[in-house]
Protein backbone atom coordinates (compact mmCIF):
# COMPACT_ATOMS: atom_id res chain seq x y z
CA UNK A 1 0.00 0.00 0.00
CA UNK A 2 1.45 3.58 -1.03
CA UNK A 3 1.07 6.27 1.36
CA UNK A 4 0.82 10.09 0.30
CA UNK A 5 3.34 11.92 1.80
CA UNK A 6 3.02 15.73 1.12
CA UNK A 7 5.83 16.58 -0.33
CA UNK A 8 6.90 20.19 -1.55
CA UNK A 9 9.85 21.02 -3.83
CA UNK A 10 11.19 23.98 -3.34
CA UNK A 11 14.18 23.57 -3.88
CA UNK A 12 13.53 21.62 -7.13
CA UNK A 13 11.75 24.66 -8.36
CA UNK A 14 15.19 26.54 -8.06
CA UNK A 15 16.98 27.01 -11.21
CA UNK A 16 18.42 23.47 -13.04
CA UNK A 17 22.15 24.92 -12.02
CA UNK A 18 21.33 24.09 -8.58
CA UNK A 19 21.52 20.15 -8.83
CA UNK A 20 20.51 17.04 -10.63
CA UNK A 21 18.05 15.15 -10.69
CA UNK A 22 17.89 11.69 -10.14
CA UNK A 23 16.37 8.86 -8.14
CA UNK A 24 18.58 6.94 -6.22
CA UNK A 25 20.18 3.58 -7.19
CA UNK A 26 18.17 0.31 -6.10
CA UNK A 27 19.65 -1.63 -3.22
CA UNK A 28 19.04 -5.26 -2.67
CA UNK A 29 17.18 -5.81 0.81
CA UNK A 30 16.22 -2.82 2.62
CA UNK A 31 16.47 -4.31 6.56
CA UNK A 32 15.14 -2.17 9.28
CA UNK A 33 17.83 -0.65 12.01
CA UNK A 34 15.58 2.32 13.22
CA UNK A 35 12.54 4.06 12.55
CA UNK A 36 12.53 7.83 14.65
CA UNK A 37 9.03 7.19 15.75
CA UNK A 38 8.72 10.67 17.70
CA UNK A 39 10.28 12.65 14.43
CA UNK A 40 7.94 10.96 12.18
CA UNK A 41 4.75 12.15 14.08
CA UNK A 42 6.05 15.51 13.84
CA UNK A 43 6.78 15.27 10.38
CA UNK A 44 3.09 13.70 9.80
CA UNK A 45 4.58 10.77 9.11
CA UNK A 46 2.62 7.42 9.92
CA UNK A 47 5.79 5.63 11.56
CA UNK A 48 4.06 2.10 11.29
CA UNK A 49 3.81 2.47 7.36
CA UNK A 50 7.67 3.62 7.55
CA UNK A 51 8.07 0.03 9.12
CA UNK A 52 6.58 -1.52 5.97
CA UNK A 53 7.93 -3.06 3.20
CA UNK A 54 6.75 -0.12 1.52
CA UNK A 55 8.23 2.40 3.46
CA UNK A 56 11.15 0.66 3.84
CA UNK A 57 11.64 0.59 0.32
CA UNK A 58 11.21 4.18 0.48
CA UNK A 59 13.78 4.78 2.91
CA UNK A 60 16.03 2.66 1.11
CA UNK A 61 15.76 4.57 -2.19
CA UNK A 62 13.87 1.64 -3.87
CA UNK A 63 10.96 3.49 -4.63
CA UNK A 64 10.43 6.88 -4.95
CA UNK A 65 6.93 8.48 -3.40
CA UNK A 66 4.47 10.27 -5.36
CA UNK A 67 5.40 13.66 -4.90
CA UNK A 68 8.90 13.54 -4.18
CA UNK A 69 11.25 15.21 -7.30
CA UNK A 70 14.77 13.74 -5.56
CA UNK A 71 17.89 15.33 -6.17
CA UNK A 72 21.10 15.60 -5.84
CA UNK A 73 22.39 19.37 -4.83
CA UNK A 74 25.52 21.11 -5.90
CA UNK A 75 27.84 22.88 -3.63
CA UNK A 76 31.73 23.53 -3.23
CA UNK A 77 33.85 24.55 -0.47
CA UNK A 78 37.55 24.84 1.61
CA UNK A 79 38.05 21.60 3.26
CA UNK A 80 40.82 21.66 5.91
CA UNK A 81 41.54 25.00 4.23
CA UNK A 82 41.99 24.08 1.05
CA UNK A 83 39.55 25.05 -2.13
CA UNK A 84 37.51 22.59 -3.88
CA UNK A 85 35.63 24.57 -6.35
CA UNK A 86 33.11 21.20 -6.97
CA UNK A 87 31.30 19.11 -4.02
CA UNK A 88 27.80 18.25 -3.95
CA UNK A 89 25.86 15.43 -2.80
CA UNK A 90 27.88 12.58 -3.95
CA UNK A 91 26.06 10.06 -1.83
CA UNK A 92 22.59 11.63 -1.06
CA UNK A 93 19.26 12.85 -2.43
CA UNK A 94 16.89 15.20 -1.35
CA UNK A 95 13.68 13.64 -1.47
CA UNK A 96 11.90 16.77 -1.38
CA UNK A 97 10.42 18.59 1.91
CA UNK A 98 8.07 18.13 4.70
CA UNK A 99 5.94 20.63 7.11
CA UNK A 100 6.20 19.99 10.18
CA UNK A 101 3.95 20.15 13.04
CA UNK A 102 5.37 23.42 14.38
CA UNK A 103 4.92 24.94 10.73
CA UNK A 104 8.67 24.40 9.85
CA UNK A 105 9.69 23.29 6.37
CA UNK A 106 12.32 20.22 7.12
CA UNK A 107 14.54 18.76 4.40
CA UNK A 108 13.98 14.75 3.82
CA UNK A 109 17.37 13.53 2.75
CA UNK A 110 18.55 9.96 2.02
CA UNK A 111 22.47 9.23 2.71
CA UNK A 112 23.90 6.76 1.07
CA UNK A 113 21.56 6.68 -1.83
CA UNK A 114 24.17 5.90 -4.19
CA UNK A 115 26.51 7.63 -7.37
CA UNK A 116 25.44 10.96 -8.40
CA UNK A 117 27.87 12.94 -10.84
CA UNK A 118 29.00 14.68 -7.58
CA UNK A 119 30.82 11.59 -6.52
CA UNK A 120 34.33 12.15 -7.98
CA UNK A 121 35.47 8.75 -6.63
CA UNK A 122 33.10 7.24 -4.10
CA UNK A 123 30.86 5.45 -4.50
CA UNK A 124 27.86 6.96 -2.98
CA UNK A 125 27.26 4.60 -0.35
CA UNK A 126 27.58 4.44 3.87
CA UNK A 127 28.49 1.69 5.75
CA UNK A 128 26.49 0.95 8.39
CA UNK A 129 28.74 2.09 11.30
CA UNK A 130 28.17 5.59 10.28
CA UNK A 131 24.96 5.47 9.64
CA UNK A 132 24.59 4.41 13.37
CA UNK A 133 26.78 6.84 14.77
CA UNK A 134 25.27 9.87 12.81
CA UNK A 135 21.63 8.48 14.14
CA UNK A 136 22.91 8.18 17.60
CA UNK A 137 24.81 11.21 17.85
CA UNK A 138 22.29 13.74 16.25
CA UNK A 139 19.31 12.47 17.94
CA UNK A 140 21.37 12.68 21.10
CA UNK A 141 22.48 16.61 20.26
CA UNK A 142 18.87 17.22 19.88
CA UNK A 143 17.80 15.80 23.25
CA UNK A 144 20.95 18.15 24.50
CA UNK A 145 19.15 20.99 22.77
CA UNK A 146 21.24 21.80 20.34
CA UNK A 147 20.12 22.64 16.91
CA UNK A 148 20.84 19.92 14.10
CA UNK A 149 19.95 17.74 11.65
CA UNK A 150 18.01 15.22 13.00
CA UNK A 151 17.89 11.11 12.10
CA UNK A 152 14.67 9.76 10.70
CA UNK A 153 15.47 6.49 9.55
CA UNK A 154 18.38 3.99 9.15
CA UNK A 155 17.93 0.94 7.04
CA UNK A 156 20.75 -1.75 5.61
CA UNK A 157 20.49 -2.63 1.99
CA UNK A 158 21.30 -6.24 2.05
CA UNK A 159 24.63 -5.43 0.35
CA UNK A 160 28.09 -4.76 0.88
CA UNK A 161 30.55 -1.81 0.79
CA UNK A 162 34.16 -2.06 0.15
CA UNK A 163 36.03 0.02 2.99
CA UNK A 164 39.21 -1.14 4.86
CA UNK A 165 37.19 -4.21 4.63
CA UNK A 166 33.72 -5.31 3.13
CA UNK A 167 31.20 -3.69 5.42
CA UNK A 168 27.53 -3.96 5.31
CA UNK A 169 25.76 -1.06 3.42
CA UNK A 170 23.19 1.25 5.23
CA UNK A 171 21.19 4.25 4.25
CA UNK A 172 20.14 7.30 6.75
CA UNK A 173 17.36 9.47 6.27
CA UNK A 174 18.30 12.91 7.25
CA UNK A 175 15.88 15.55 8.16
CA UNK A 176 17.37 19.18 8.11
CA UNK A 177 16.05 22.95 8.41
CA UNK A 178 17.90 23.05 4.86
CA UNK A 179 20.78 21.69 3.36
CA UNK A 180 21.81 25.16 2.38
CA UNK A 181 25.57 25.44 3.35
CA UNK A 182 28.26 28.00 3.56
CA UNK A 183 29.48 26.23 0.10
CA UNK A 184 26.73 26.40 -1.45
CA UNK A 185 27.14 29.82 -1.86
CA UNK A 186 30.71 29.39 -2.48
CA UNK A 187 29.60 27.48 -4.92
CA UNK A 188 27.65 30.40 -7.39
CA UNK A 189 30.30 33.11 -5.77
CA UNK A 190 33.21 31.28 -7.49
CA UNK A 191 31.81 31.25 -10.72
CA UNK A 192 30.44 34.51 -10.35
CA UNK A 193 27.07 33.97 -10.81
CA UNK A 194 25.32 36.93 -9.33
CA UNK A 195 21.94 36.04 -10.49
CA UNK A 196 22.51 32.59 -9.06
CA UNK A 197 23.28 33.92 -5.84
CA UNK A 198 20.89 36.43 -5.46
CA UNK A 199 18.37 33.34 -6.07
CA UNK A 200 19.98 31.36 -3.05
CA UNK A 201 19.79 34.55 -0.78
CA UNK A 202 15.99 35.00 -1.36
CA UNK A 203 15.89 31.32 -0.81
CA UNK A 204 17.47 31.03 2.42
CA UNK A 205 15.86 34.44 3.67
CA UNK A 206 12.71 32.73 2.82
CA UNK A 207 13.36 29.60 4.49
CA UNK A 208 15.68 30.77 7.50
CA UNK A 209 15.63 34.17 8.38
CA UNK A 210 12.10 36.26 7.03
CA UNK A 211 13.24 39.04 8.75
CA UNK A 212 15.95 39.67 6.90
CA UNK A 213 15.65 42.61 4.26
CA UNK A 214 19.12 42.37 3.19
CA UNK A 215 21.63 40.32 2.20
CA UNK A 216 24.05 41.68 5.07
CA UNK A 217 20.71 40.80 7.19
CA UNK A 218 20.85 37.56 6.12
CA UNK A 219 25.01 37.43 6.17
CA UNK A 220 24.12 38.53 10.25
CA UNK A 221 22.00 36.45 10.84
CA UNK A 222 23.93 33.09 9.72
CA UNK A 223 26.25 34.60 12.17
CA UNK A 224 24.83 34.70 15.08
CA UNK A 225 23.20 31.71 14.14
CA UNK A 226 26.77 29.74 14.28
CA UNK A 227 28.03 31.86 17.37
CA UNK A 228 25.00 30.35 19.72
CA UNK A 229 25.47 27.07 18.05
CA UNK A 230 29.24 27.02 18.84
CA UNK A 231 28.80 28.27 22.10
CA UNK A 232 26.75 25.06 22.43
CA UNK A 233 29.18 22.59 21.34
CA UNK A 234 31.88 24.16 23.54
CA UNK A 235 29.20 23.87 26.72
CA UNK A 236 28.91 20.36 25.67
CA UNK A 237 32.77 19.07 24.51
CA UNK A 238 31.49 18.54 21.13
CA UNK A 239 34.25 18.32 18.71
CA UNK A 240 32.44 18.73 14.85
CA UNK A 241 36.13 16.86 13.61
CA UNK A 242 35.34 17.89 10.41
CA UNK A 243 34.72 22.06 10.20
CA UNK A 244 35.05 22.53 6.39
CA UNK A 245 32.61 25.15 4.45
CA UNK A 246 30.81 22.55 3.09
CA UNK A 247 29.52 21.08 6.71
CA UNK A 248 28.79 24.75 7.91
CA UNK A 249 24.66 25.33 7.45
CA UNK A 250 23.07 28.71 6.92
CA UNK A 251 20.53 27.39 9.16
CA UNK A 252 22.83 27.22 12.14
CA UNK A 253 22.12 23.42 12.76
CA UNK A 254 25.22 21.28 13.32
CA UNK A 255 25.92 19.01 10.06
CA UNK A 256 27.24 16.15 8.74
CA UNK A 257 28.17 13.99 11.78
CA UNK A 258 31.46 12.08 10.81
CA UNK A 259 34.41 12.24 12.66
CA UNK A 260 32.68 13.98 16.02
CA UNK A 261 32.97 13.06 19.54
CA UNK A 262 32.14 13.96 22.64
CA UNK A 263 35.39 15.15 24.53
CA UNK A 264 35.96 12.68 28.05
CA UNK A 265 39.22 14.37 29.43
CA UNK A 266 38.95 17.89 29.23
CA UNK A 267 41.71 19.64 27.40
CA UNK A 268 41.01 22.35 24.28
CA UNK A 269 43.59 20.66 22.45
CA UNK A 270 42.00 17.26 21.70
CA UNK A 271 41.12 16.00 18.45
CA UNK A 272 39.38 12.32 17.70
CA UNK A 273 38.95 12.58 13.97
CA UNK A 274 42.16 10.93 12.71
CA UNK A 275 42.13 13.14 9.15
CA UNK A 276 42.69 15.98 11.10
CA UNK A 277 46.53 15.44 11.34
CA UNK A 278 47.35 18.92 12.82
CA UNK A 279 44.47 19.25 15.42
CA UNK A 280 42.93 22.37 12.67
CA UNK A 281 39.61 21.27 14.32
CA UNK A 282 40.54 20.70 17.72
CA UNK A 283 37.76 21.43 20.43
CA UNK A 284 39.70 24.94 21.66
CA UNK A 285 39.70 26.36 17.68
CA UNK A 286 36.15 25.18 16.91
CA UNK A 287 35.32 29.41 17.48
CA UNK A 288 37.72 30.52 15.15
CA UNK A 289 37.17 28.41 12.52
CA UNK A 290 33.84 28.99 12.66
CA UNK A 291 35.22 33.00 12.21
CA UNK A 292 37.52 31.73 9.58
CA UNK A 293 34.02 29.85 7.57
CA UNK A 294 31.96 32.57 8.21
CA UNK A 295 34.39 35.15 6.28
CA UNK A 296 34.43 32.74 3.41
CA UNK A 297 30.52 33.14 3.30
CA UNK A 298 30.91 36.77 3.62
CA UNK A 299 33.72 36.66 0.90
CA UNK A 300 31.41 34.70 -1.58
CA UNK A 301 28.20 37.43 -0.72
CA UNK A 302 30.11 40.62 -1.07
CA UNK A 303 28.79 41.33 -4.87
CA UNK A 304 25.11 41.63 -3.04
CA UNK A 305 26.11 43.64 -0.16
CA UNK A 306 26.94 46.05 -1.50
CA UNK A 307 26.97 47.72 -5.15
CA UNK A 308 30.56 49.67 -4.24
CA UNK A 309 33.52 46.78 -3.40
CA UNK A 310 34.48 48.80 -1.08
CA UNK A 311 31.77 49.74 1.21
CA UNK A 312 30.77 45.57 0.61
CA UNK A 313 34.39 44.65 2.01
CA UNK A 314 33.67 47.21 4.98
CA UNK A 315 30.19 46.13 6.01
CA UNK A 316 31.27 42.06 5.52
CA UNK A 317 34.01 42.68 7.86
CA UNK A 318 32.16 44.73 10.64
CA UNK A 319 29.78 41.69 10.34
CA UNK A 320 32.32 39.09 10.90
CA UNK A 321 33.94 40.82 13.20
CA UNK A 322 30.89 40.82 15.92
CA UNK A 323 31.36 37.05 15.86
CA UNK A 324 33.65 36.84 18.79
CA UNK A 325 31.63 39.16 20.87
CA UNK A 326 28.38 37.29 19.65
CA UNK A 327 30.29 34.11 20.80
CA UNK A 328 31.57 35.50 23.81
CA UNK A 329 28.13 36.26 25.49
CA UNK A 330 26.49 32.92 24.74
CA UNK A 331 29.95 30.86 25.61
CA UNK A 332 29.56 33.11 28.61
CA UNK A 333 25.59 31.95 29.16
CA UNK A 334 26.64 28.87 28.32
CA UNK A 335 29.33 27.93 31.22
CA UNK A 336 27.21 29.99 33.60
CA UNK A 337 24.48 28.28 33.53
CA UNK A 338 26.57 24.63 34.05
CA UNK A 339 28.23 26.55 36.91
CA UNK A 340 24.66 27.60 38.19
CA UNK A 341 25.87 31.66 37.95
CA UNK A 342 24.81 34.64 37.28
CA UNK A 343 25.70 35.32 33.66
CA UNK A 344 26.21 39.02 34.45
CA UNK A 345 28.34 38.83 37.65
CA UNK A 346 31.94 39.75 38.11
CA UNK A 347 33.07 36.77 39.21
CA UNK A 348 31.79 34.14 36.80
CA UNK A 349 34.12 34.24 34.41
CA UNK A 350 36.81 33.89 36.54
CA UNK A 351 34.93 30.75 38.30
CA UNK A 352 34.34 29.36 34.80
CA UNK A 353 38.03 29.47 34.14
CA UNK A 354 39.12 28.40 37.33
CA UNK A 355 37.29 25.55 37.07
CA UNK A 356 38.42 24.56 33.44
CA UNK A 357 41.92 25.32 34.14
CA UNK A 358 42.10 23.15 37.50
CA UNK A 359 40.13 19.85 35.36
CA UNK A 360 42.36 20.37 32.50
CA UNK A 361 44.29 17.51 31.19
CA UNK A 362 42.81 14.98 33.67
CA UNK A 363 39.05 14.75 34.75
CA UNK A 364 36.23 13.96 32.83
CA UNK A 365 34.67 17.11 31.30
CA UNK A 366 30.50 16.01 31.47
CA UNK A 367 30.94 13.96 35.01
CA UNK A 368 33.45 17.02 36.35
CA UNK A 369 29.74 19.38 35.80
CA UNK A 370 27.31 16.71 36.58
CA UNK A 371 28.86 16.11 39.60
CA UNK A 372 28.97 19.28 41.45
CA UNK A 373 25.28 18.77 42.58
CA UNK A 374 26.09 15.93 44.05
CA UNK A 375 29.53 16.65 45.70
CA UNK A 376 30.86 14.16 42.83
CA UNK A 377 32.99 16.15 41.48
CA UNK A 378 36.23 16.69 44.19
CA UNK A 379 36.93 13.14 43.61
CA UNK A 380 37.83 14.00 39.87
CA UNK A 381 39.95 16.76 40.91
CA UNK A 382 43.93 15.51 40.81
CA UNK A 383 44.55 18.67 43.77
CA UNK A 384 40.71 17.85 46.20
CA UNK A 385 42.27 21.03 48.11
CA UNK A 386 42.39 23.43 44.97
CA UNK A 387 38.75 22.28 44.28
CA UNK A 388 37.55 23.29 48.28
CA UNK A 389 39.28 26.13 47.24
CA UNK A 390 37.18 26.79 44.30
CA UNK A 391 33.87 25.92 45.99
CA UNK A 392 34.31 27.99 48.81
CA UNK A 393 34.17 30.84 46.35
CA UNK A 394 31.55 29.21 44.35
CA UNK A 395 29.35 28.56 47.43
CA UNK A 396 29.17 32.55 47.87
CA UNK A 397 28.50 33.11 43.87
CA UNK A 398 25.97 30.48 42.67
CA UNK A 399 21.95 31.12 42.15
CA UNK A 400 19.99 30.56 44.98
CA UNK A 401 18.08 27.18 43.22
CA UNK A 402 21.22 26.05 41.94
CA UNK A 403 20.98 22.48 43.32
CA UNK A 404 17.63 22.03 40.59
CA UNK A 405 19.64 23.96 37.95
CA UNK A 406 22.64 22.65 37.96
CA UNK A 407 21.31 18.82 36.67
CA UNK A 408 19.62 20.72 34.12
CA UNK A 409 22.19 22.73 32.38
CA UNK A 410 24.77 19.47 32.72
CA UNK A 411 23.80 16.60 31.53
CA UNK A 412 24.65 12.61 33.09
CA UNK A 413 24.50 11.16 29.43
CA UNK A 414 26.27 12.14 26.32
CA UNK A 415 27.28 9.77 23.60
CA UNK A 416 30.91 8.16 24.24
CA UNK A 417 32.94 7.09 21.76
CA UNK A 418 33.59 3.93 23.48
CA UNK A 419 29.92 2.81 23.32
CA UNK A 420 28.66 4.02 19.97
CA UNK A 421 31.79 1.75 18.84
CA UNK A 422 30.13 -1.11 20.86
CA UNK A 423 26.74 -0.50 19.52
CA UNK A 424 28.68 -0.38 16.34
CA UNK A 425 30.22 -3.62 16.34
CA UNK A 426 27.38 -5.83 17.67
CA UNK A 427 25.14 -3.60 14.86
CA UNK A 428 27.37 -5.47 12.24
CA UNK A 429 26.36 -8.64 13.49
CA UNK A 430 22.73 -7.73 13.41
CA UNK A 431 22.42 -7.23 17.27
CA UNK A 432 20.79 -3.75 17.62
CA UNK A 433 20.13 -3.55 21.39
CA UNK A 434 22.95 -1.78 22.23
CA UNK A 435 22.61 0.89 19.57
CA UNK A 436 18.26 0.92 21.20
CA UNK A 437 19.49 0.89 24.43
CA UNK A 438 22.07 4.46 23.80
CA UNK A 439 19.56 5.98 21.87
CA UNK A 440 16.53 5.43 24.65
CA UNK A 441 18.65 6.19 27.48
CA UNK A 442 20.32 9.67 25.43
CA UNK A 443 16.94 10.99 24.72
CA UNK A 444 16.72 12.11 28.38
CA UNK A 445 20.44 12.84 28.84
CA UNK A 446 19.82 15.37 32.12
CA UNK A 447 17.63 12.60 34.18
CA UNK A 448 19.56 10.50 36.42
CA UNK A 449 18.97 7.03 34.61
CA UNK A 450 20.88 5.01 37.81
CA UNK A 451 20.27 1.74 36.06
CA UNK A 452 22.22 2.67 33.04
CA UNK A 453 25.49 4.32 35.49
CA UNK A 454 27.48 2.13 32.81
CA UNK A 455 27.32 4.33 30.20
CA UNK A 456 28.45 7.53 32.19
CA UNK A 457 31.66 6.07 32.63
CA UNK A 458 34.56 7.22 30.84
CA UNK A 459 36.57 5.45 28.11
CA UNK A 460 39.05 2.67 29.95
CA UNK A 461 42.99 2.35 28.52
CA UNK A 462 41.30 -0.28 26.87
CA UNK A 463 38.08 0.58 25.22
CA UNK A 464 38.82 3.96 24.49
CA UNK A 465 38.83 5.03 21.11
CA UNK A 466 41.20 7.78 20.26
CA UNK A 467 40.18 8.08 16.14
CA UNK A 468 36.82 8.55 14.29
CA UNK A 469 37.02 8.28 11.12
CA UNK A 470 35.44 10.05 8.27
CA UNK A 471 32.06 8.91 7.51
CA UNK A 472 32.80 7.96 4.48
P1 LIG B 1 32.08 14.88 3.88
O1 LIG B 1 33.52 14.81 4.25
O2 LIG B 1 31.28 13.72 4.36
O3 LIG B 1 31.47 16.18 4.23
O4 LIG B 1 32.04 14.76 2.28
C1 LIG B 1 32.79 15.60 1.44
C2 LIG B 1 32.40 15.38 -0.01
O5 LIG B 1 32.74 14.07 -0.42
C3 LIG B 1 30.93 15.56 -0.29
O6 LIG B 1 30.79 16.17 -1.55
C4 LIG B 1 30.42 14.14 -0.29
O7 LIG B 1 29.26 14.01 -1.04
C5 LIG B 1 31.58 13.39 -0.91
N1 LIG B 1 31.62 11.98 -0.49
C6 LIG B 1 32.00 11.50 0.71
N2 LIG B 1 31.91 10.16 0.76
C7 LIG B 1 31.47 9.75 -0.46
C8 LIG B 1 31.17 8.50 -1.05
N3 LIG B 1 31.32 7.34 -0.38
N4 LIG B 1 30.74 8.49 -2.32
C9 LIG B 1 30.59 9.62 -3.01
N5 LIG B 1 30.85 10.84 -2.52
C10 LIG B 1 31.28 10.92 -1.26
MG1 LIG C 1 29.76 17.09 4.16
Amino acid sequence: MTQAIPFQNSYARLPDRFFTRMSAKPVEKPGLVAINADLAHQLGLDADWLNSEDGLAMLAGNHVPAGAEPLAQVYAGHQFGGWSPQLGDGRALLLGELRDTQGNLRDIQLKGSGPTPYSRMGDGRVWLGPVMREYIVSEAMHALEVPTTRALAAVTTGEIVLREAPLPGAVLTRVAASHLRVGTFQYFAARQDEEALATLCEFAIKRHYPEAKTTLDLLNSVIAAQAKLIAKWMGLGFIHGVMNTDNMTISGETIDYGPCAFMETYHPETVYSSIDQYGRYAYGNQPEIAVWNLAQLATALLPLIDADQNTGIELATEAVHAFPDLYAKAYGTEFAAKLALDPGAADTAGLVQEFLGLITGHADFTLAFRGLASGQTRDLFKDPNAYDAWTERWTKSRLADWETALPRANPGFIPRNHQIEAAIQSGVLGDYSHFNRLNSVLRTPFKDQPEHADLQVPATMENAVRQTFCGT
